[in-house]
């Protein structure tokens, strides 16, 4: 059975720190053009090659990130 990534992000708890860019091994995470209700930029998946690895949920400090794997 095969499975992809998917990420949600609370946008308006992220601080732009950008530890979950670095350490996404898909480069999956960028960091938005938008800014949240506190100013940071937050960070948003791109494109379609998350695995689920959570590599990102891992190292956010704020914990403001759910992993999810879905069937395809
Ligand atoms: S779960 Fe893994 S592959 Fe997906 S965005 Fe997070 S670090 Fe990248
Ligand atoms: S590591 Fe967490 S707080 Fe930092 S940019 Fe990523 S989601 Fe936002």
């Amino acid at each position: 059975m095969a499975f992809k990534g998917a990420i949600d992000i609370d946008k308006e708890k992220c601080k732009g720190c950008a530890v979950c860019v670095a350490n996404c091994p898909t480069a999956s995470i960028q960091l938005s053009k938008m800014v949240n209700n506190k100013g940071y930029h937050y960070a948003e998946m791109v494109g379609e090659g998350c695995i689920g690895c959570s590599s990102c949920a891992i190292v956010c400090p704020d914990s403001v990130i759910s992993v999810y794997r879905i069937k395809i």
